[in-house]
């Protein structure tokens, strides 16, 4: 339970004054529906309102802020002229410009004959430097309601830069003092403010350099956000620990079989990530490994290794995929090597249902089932196992900390194997997982042929499909991609129809349609007719994305390419060239495209590499968007930029392993003020475990 002195953050921001239903919505979209979401929408600029020397000292373009006498009023001289208010110091004239002023109300703030302070943005024009519109028209007497800097904050419609300045300190205002959950020594060196000085200083900055990523103020709030992600995962991953392991040990016997019937040798990559693994499930502490490799990689053969050694010593294995389609097609493979070795494999997923269903479930609770694998949805139910050894996890990005626990949970020592298809930079890996041990498939199996990849502007859509007609004559099979639009599945769905009915004017029959919102049955239709009947040319949304093996598919085709995410568009693009056939993938985009744009597709035609590509998005696109492109699945900060603050992931991460060792269960004073840390930042799933024990 949330702790009672951050209930003014967390509550609406409808409680702020002047925030009706209006109001909140556009600060909903902007920064989010609750106080604290505008505390962490900081400022990123500032605008300097120091007083300018003189009107001559002005520079156009910039904001002066300026002490000038009122000389003499200009009403409009016409319907579409602006009314002038002429002024001047000892250094030359300033005119004031008013579009569709009021006479009346312009007399009574700028009086002639008196001393005005205006601060705006100033132009050249003319003999006179001017000022449209001024911010502030104030009397000398005034003068303190002028601040020297103003923040200014990111802005989206329906909300006024000032309305939200003003928010922002109403917000401010609700913010408690909060017992310190830094170590006082880091706190000293890094000469950091306390928290709530922080915020005070990030939104009330007094230069322009107090509102950039490195002031020492917004530094402390990215530190609190790493830090509260860092311990997060530290305790969740305690609770594993303490919950103890077992040793899995096997002579490989099964698996040799297996391996035997494969009909290829395992790379070194494979081969060392089967050692390690297989040294994780030998020590008597729970596994928590990630196997990371590109699409294609082979990770599927060393999942299925680690499990059959859990069923050579008497136990049960369980894989758990994101979908569907994906279990089926981990069936498709795993089943006849498995079968090799005498062992049974059987999934379940929300299509099971009846006596089928009961039976699985009773036999995963006997241990007569050695193998299940399954959706996200059957692992979170009522499912039971007698002895689950291992469950392998291919989350592609898609399971939060959470859901891999809930899967552990179900074994009373269970080791865990999270398997990733994108291979993701070091850094991300630490906010994603923590401190969890990697094998990385660095290596493809051989014989693979590099894929043609080309880039071109989607105006030339009839060479497109053109060169899909000339595979078809092949003999080989197309994957038409259609992009994600925005955050509607129901534009995505519309876009993909509009192409399905388009390709099939040219190719009939040959063409189907596969999309996320399609009933299981029928996606299984679509995809065993593609896999080796009817359907030649797949137009898919991006639910292909996860998983599906076609071998005969030689060329993908993905349309609005610059709006996908480089991982993903190389995720989609390891769906061809899988076997000896040369494969293409023509990225179409709608042009013109950024500078950016252009070069983050053209890494795409250069490398094959997913590790050197998550790299290179991460360069040309920052952290930021990498990790929050939707489905990214990753961690995302609102404080804290890792292009930026970097090297505070490996400081927090010390941190915690210190406050660890010193303080597990957080009951130090300073372990109750990281508890409100962890219910501050939202990553208090872990919290729980910290009474059970
Ligand atoms: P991933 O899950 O890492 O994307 P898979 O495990 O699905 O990759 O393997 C991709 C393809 O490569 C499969 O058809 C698999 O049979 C094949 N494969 C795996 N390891 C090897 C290897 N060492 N040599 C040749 N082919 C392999
Ligand atoms: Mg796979």
């Amino acid at each position: 339970m949330r702790p009672e002195i951050l209930f003014p953050l967390f509550a609406p921001v409808t409680v702020l004054p002047g925030v009706g239903p209006k109001v909140a919505a556009a600060l909903e979209k902007l920064a989010g529906a609750r106080v604290v979401d505008l505390l962490w929408h900081l400022p990123t600029g500032v605008v300097d309102r120091r007083p300018t020397a003189s009107i001559r000292a002005a520079r156009s373009g910039t904001v002066a802020t300026l002490r000038v006498s009122i000389n003499a009023h200009q009403p409009a001289s016409g319907p579409r002229r602006p009314y002038r208010v002429r002024c001047s110091d000892a250094s030359g004239f300033l005119d004031l410009v008013f579009f569709h002023g009021r006479e009346d109300y312009l007399l009574r703030v700028l009086p002639v004959g008196n001393i005005r302070i205006v601060s705006g943005m100033v132009d050249d024009f003319a003999d006179a430097l001017q000022m449209t519109h001024p911010d502030y028209i104030l009397a000398e007497d005034e003068r303190d309601r002028l601040p020297a800097f103003e923040p200014i904050y990111p802005l989206s419609g329906g909300v006024s830069a000032r309305a939200l300045a003003k928010l922002a300190k109403a917000a401010l205002a609700r913010a408690p003092d909060l017992a310190e959950w830094l170590d006082p020594a880091l706190r000293a060196q890094r000469q950091w403010p306390s928290w709530r000085a922080a915020l005070e200083q990030t939104h009330n900055p007094d230069s322009s350099a107090a509102v950039l990523a490195v002031a020492p103020a917004h530094t402390r709030l990215a530190y609190d956000e790493l830090l509260a992600n860092q311990l997060a995962l530290a305790l969740i991953r305690a609770h594993s620990r303490r919950r103890g392991g077992r040793s899995t040990r096997s002579r490989g016997r099964l698996a040799g079989v297996a391996l035997g019937a494969l009909g290829f040798h395992l790379t070194d990559a494979q081969s060392r990530a089967i050692r390690e693994v297989r040294a994780d499930m030998a020590a008597p502490r729970r596994m928590l490994r990630l196997l990371q490799g590109d699409v294609g990689s082979g990770k599927t053969v060393v999942a299925l290794v680690a499990m059959l050694d859990a069923v050579e010593s008497g136990r049960q294995a369980a894989l758990m995929a994101p979908t569907e389609v994906l279990v089926r097609q981990h069936l498709a493979t795993i089943q006849p090597l498995a079968a090799a070795a005498g062992v049974e494999v059987a999934i379940l997923t929300g299509r099971d249902k009846g006596s089928a269903r009961r039976s699985t479930l009773e036999r995963a609770a006997e241990g007569t089932l050695p193998i299940l694998i399954g959706t996200h949805a059957l692992f979170q139910q009522a499912i039971a196992f007698k002895d689950l050894a291992l469950a392998v996890i291919d989350e592609q990005h898609r399971f939060g900390v959470h859901q891999r626990l809930e899967l552990a949970d179900k074994g009373a020592a269970t080791d865990v194997l999270v398997m990733t298809a994108t291979p993701i930079p070091r850094t991300l890996v630490l906010t994603a997982y923590g401190d969890m041990d990697v094998s990385s498939l660095t290596e493809k199996p051989p014989g693979r042929r590099p894929i043609d990849t080309r880039v071109i502007r989607d105006e030339r859509l009839n060479e497109v499909i053109a060169a899909v007609r000339r595979r078809l004559d092949d003999g080989a099979k197309v994957f038409w991609v259609c992009p994600l639009v925005e955050e509607s599945a129901q534009v995505d769905l519309a876009a993909a129809e509009r192409r399905f009915h388009h390709l099939r004017e040219s190719f009939g029959e040959a063409v189907g349609l596969l999309h996320g919102r399609m009933k299981g049955e029928d996606k299984d239709a679509v995809m065993s007719a593609f896999a080796t009947g009817s359907v030649h040319i797949l137009v898919a949304t991006t639910v292909i994305e996860v998983g599906i093996d076609v071998p005969d598919a030689t060329l993908i085709i993905i349309e609005r390419a610059e709006s996908f995410g480089l991982a993903q568009l190389h995720q989609l693009r390891g769906r061809v060239g899988r076997n000896l056939r040369r494969a293409s993938c023509i990225l179409l985009y709608r042009g013109p495209l950024s500078e950016t744009a252009r070069a983050r597709l053209s890494i795409l035609r250069e490398t094959e590499d997913g590790f050197r590509i998550a790299e290179e998005d991460v360069r040309l696109r920052g952290y930021g968007e990498v990790l929050g492109t939707r489905q990214s699945g990753m961690p995302t900060f609102r404080l804290a930029d890792l292009a930026v603050h970097r090297e505070l992931l490996d400081v927090a991460r010390d941190d915690v392993r210190l406050i660890m060792a010193r303080d597990p269960m957080l009951e130090s004073e300073r372990g109750q003020a990281l508890r409100t840390l962890l219910y501050l930042f939202e990553r208090d799933a872990a919290v729980p475990y910290l009474r059970s024990g």
